[in-house]
């Protein structure tokens, strides 16, 4: 099966589009690893654009959850808690209706999926290669797929002794898994932060397990406009135009 695996889209509905767009005849399922709405201006839009996709699997994130109000906003910081709330108030029910139906983790074939991290699927940032060692031992598949941090970065478990090596995406080449134990992040569509502002994805072929790390440019001044129309956080529109 091929795959688009998408992550933290956070309603940049230029973004998605953009995506849908460059991995067009190129996917027949879609894995969505959480976070459709908050931060941008289209949450509706990318809500119903997502349910549509062919074979998705989607995951609940931790702002998703938030603007279910299914947890305390005041974990977040200030231009998120805007965000959040901003977001609450121009959700339509049906939106509202499809975040709450949402799984945290699930499990496909060979891959663990989830939000943040297997041992936290909806919360833990796994930030570094301590974080994804203590994780390891948390899934039984050789796969699994984090956002949330939206860094693009695959965790390779090593040795006999539990040691964790991180590796950067190569755009340049497709990735054989090979059955090694990993924990792989395709990055974010919506919200980049590695300091490349094009929006991140991956192509998964499940057959032969190869993962293809993706960057793609979008109009990224018609989500920031839109934003600023909608008087989100300027911080938050700015962001964008630096990818962090
Ligand atoms: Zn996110």
């Amino acid at each position: 099966m091929r795959v688009l695996v998408i992550s933290d889209i956070h309603a940049n509905l230029v973004a998605l589009e953009t995506v849908l767009a460059d991995a067009v005849g190129r996917y027949d399922a879609v894995w969505c690893l959480g976070d459709l709405v908050g931060y941008g201006p289209n949450p509706n839009e990318c809500v119903a654009l997502v349910r549509e996709l062919p074979g998705l699997v989607c995951l609940v994130g931790n702002h998703d959850k938030a603007v279910l109000s299914e947890i305390d906003i005041n974990v977040f910081n200030g231009d998120a808690r805007a965000a959040i709330a901003w977001t609450q108030s121009v959700c339509a029910p049906e939106t509202f209706g499809y975040l709450a139906g949402l799984p945290a983790r699930v499990l496909q074939g060979d891959y663990t999926l989830v939000h943040g991290s297997p041992r936290q699927p909806v919360w833990e940032y796994i930030l570094d290669r301590f974080i994804a060692m203590e994780n390891f031992p948390m899934f039984s598949t050789p796969y699994c797929l984090v956002g949330h941090t939206h860094m693009p970065v695959i965790y390779k478990q090593v040795g006999l002794n539990g040691d964790v090596r991180d590796e950067a995406p190569d755009y340049s080449a497709p990735r054989a898994l090979r059955g090694e134990r990993l924990i792989i992040n395709p990055g974010s569509v919506g919200q980049p932060r590695d300091n490349n502002p094009d929006a991140a994805y991956a192509l998964l072929d499940t057959a032969s397990d190869i993962w293809e790390y993706r960057r793609v440019p979008y109009d990224l001044f018609a989500t920031q406009s839109r934003m600023r129309a909608a008087q989100l956080p300027e911080r938050l529109a700015a962001r964008l135009g630096y990818g962090w």
